[in-house]
């Protein structure tokens, strides 16, 4: 850096309100409830859409785009002063009120839905056709599609009050019941421990096999005892789903979660059939960590071990700041500016100090368009990439600023690329400094190789499992002894020889609570669409050059205004529907793959 840098540790969350307590947030806030209320009330009363009433339904959309573009610049005021301060009480009684808040302007655009449903192409075309709802057709579009799969207004009301106490209560039977949860540990000392269920997934990742054999080993006496219970609200969630499915007429049951990703089903299977394509390269790096604690392969509980890595040197925030700060400026000189902006007003909070919420995230208004990143710098290599992946979220916000609030909605397959980008920038520019030891090398190295398994094969397996459960769930309930045997196969079928020999988990489809969300189904994959288009897209940059970042903008740009499948054709020219598009993502992890296979025996021989 040329210059010094302004690192202050607090942020500044004065453009949002000048203070919690003061008159500005309350009339901010009743001034919202009021205009909630009385959209509410006037759409109730309109009509369905028509050609008739094209200019009044017009109005109901933009309000309820202002509406909830207000009630997001609340929600990330407090939530930001929640994160920061743990111990007030205050915030949390506030947030649960923007809940409530949150629930009215749901009815809003429950009034959208019945207007769009059954509605004439004509009226439509002419609702479009509005100059005040320019930009907007894809949000309208989607809405009118929603509207298309829903049954009739009755039968959906019957069906939200009888999921109360049906699917969500399943739901929430999962996590009360596995909440109060304990297993006995069995330290490698003798030491004998009860401990709540929530401490296994850390102790499974514990430099020690022993301790994460144990952990996973005794963790799983515990989910067997509960297996019936557990099966049945698997069971039910998924049958549930599968009725609501048959009387929507929706026809496959990936179509829910498929929408939401606003991705379709060929590029769903083009991904999927890349994947198992190339496992081979997501398996040689789990067989690499086999050979360094000396087993051929590794068993379900090793997988989110660590590398044994020489340990790295602290990184003080002064330091972290300058590292992002050259890495961004030097490839991508336009991020560089930005995350030196972000400095410069402060907008991340970094401070490690009590009454913290641990974490990290990326928040921002579509009202003021301004951003804060939140994160604990506790002054390790770690931290400093996870800098780079929030102010790389912030970033695809920034360059979002231009567009209308709707057209910034973007899905969750969308919504890694441009942190994991940032991740990517950082890494590369720090593995072309001179003079890193190979121990540096190695730890930048595995930052980008490690969690490829995890993404490849772990939530591949995911979905294999889930996708068959549902295709035998059609046909009636599947016992246990069936899920667990769907889990071994799916983990043997991703994992192949990679994984050793007994090695499979049969009860994770009891213990991964995402399979009991009740409120969305397909949980994983998404991640793993995103974790791929974001290497594919930081392949395209690295063959092409500084020419690539402009579209690599419009890219963002268009990702809260159209489907996957047509941000990446209009802005990127390539076709995300064939399976080359995402072998060519796990290729590019080839050459750090095969330089830590080089670096690691070398770094573990010394003592
Ligand atoms: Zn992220």
């Amino acid at each position: 850096m040329s210059h010094p840098i302004d690192a202050g540790r607090t942020w500044d969350l004065s453009g949002y309100f000048p203070s919690f307590d003061g008159p500005e947030y309350k009339s901010f806030k009743e001034t919202l409830r009021g205009d909630v209320a009385r959209h509410l009330k006037h759409a109730a009363l309109l009509a369905p859409l028509s050609e008739e009433n094209t200019p009044a339904w017009r109005d109901e959309i933009v309000a309820y785009e202002d509406c909830a573009t207000r009630l997001g610049h609340l929600g990330s005021f407090v939530g930001c002063l929640g994160a920061a301060d743990a111990a007030a009480e205050a915030y949390q009684t506030e947030d649960a009120a923007l809940s409530l808040l949150g629930a009215e302007l749901e009815k809003l655009r429950s009034e959208l839905l019945r207007a769009v449903n059954h509605t004439s192409d004509r009226a439509f075309a002419l609702l479009l056709g509005e100059p005040a709802l320019q930009g907007a057709d894809f949000f309208a579009d989607r809405l009118r599609q929603e509207a298309g799969r829903r049954m009739s207004t009755p039968e959906e009301t019957l069906a939200a009050d009888l999921n109360v106490d049906g699917i969500h209560a399943w739901g929430r039977l999962y996590e009360t019941l596995t909440g109060k949860m304990t297993f006995v540990m069995d330290w490698p000392d003798g030491r004998r421990e009860t401990l709540p269920m929530s401490q296994r997934r850390a102790l499974t990742a514990h430099t020690d096999r022993r301790v994460r054999r144990a952990a996973h080993e005794n963790g799983n006496v515990v989910w067997a005892a509960h297996e019936d219970t557990l099966a049945a609200a698997l069971n039910s969630i998924s049958g549930t789903r599968l009725s609501l499915n048959r009387h929507r007429r929706i026809g496959h049951f990936l179509e829910p979660s498929m929408f939401d990703a606003a991705i379709s089903r060929a590029t769903v299977d083009a991904m999927h059939a890349a994947v198992h394509a190339t496992t081979a390269l997501p398996r040689r790096a789990l067989k690499l960590m086999g050979r360094l604690q000396g087993t051929p392969g590794v068993a379900w509980f090793d997988q989110e071990a660590p590398m044994h890595l020489p340990p790295q040197p602290p990184v003080p925030w002064e330091k972290a700041c300058g590292l992002v700060a050259k890495a961004f400026s030097e490839q991508y000189p336009a991020l560089g500016d930005y995350f030196e902006d972000m400095l410069r007003k402060r907008w991340i909070e970094s401070e490690k100090r009590p009454n913290k919420r641990p974490g990290a995230f990326c928040t921002g208004s579509e009202l003021n368009r301004e951003q804060r990143v939140y994160l604990t710098h506790a002054d390790t290599m770690h931290d400093v990439i996870t800098l780079a992946h929030e102010v790389g979220h912030a970033f695809h916000s920034h360059t979002l600023r231009t567009e209308r609030p709707v057209a910034t909605w973007y899905p969750m397959t969308l919504a890694e690329t441009a942190s994991n980008f940032g991740e990517m920038l950082l890494i590369h520019g720090l593995l072309r400094e001179t003079g890193l030891s190979p121990a540096q090398r190695a730890f930048l190295l595995d930052c980008e190789v490690s969690r490829a398994p995890g993404y490849l094969l772990n939530i591949t397996a995911r979905f294999e499992f889930e996708k068959h459960f549902y295709e035998e769930r059609a046909a009636g309930t599947v016992p246990v002894s069936r899920l667990k045997e769907l889990m071994t196969q799916a983990q043997r079928h991703v994992f192949g020889d990679a994984l050793e020999s007994g090695g499979e988990d049969p009860y994770f489809w009891a213990s991964k609570g995402h399979f009991f969300i009740s409120g969305i189904s397909f949980y994983n994959y998404p991640y793993l669409f995103g974790y791929l288009l974001s290497h594919a897209l930081f392949a395209q940059y690295r063959r092409e050059g500084p020419d690539f970042l402009p579209r690599y903008e419009a890219f963002l740009r268009r990702t809260g205004s159209a489907t996957c499948e047509v941000a990446v054709k209009e802005t990127l020219g390539r076709d995300i529907t064939q399976p080359e598009f995402w072998a060519e993502a796990v290729h590019a992890m080839e050459h750090p793959l095969k330089q830590l296979e080089a670096l690691v025996p070398e770094l573990t021989m010394k003592p």
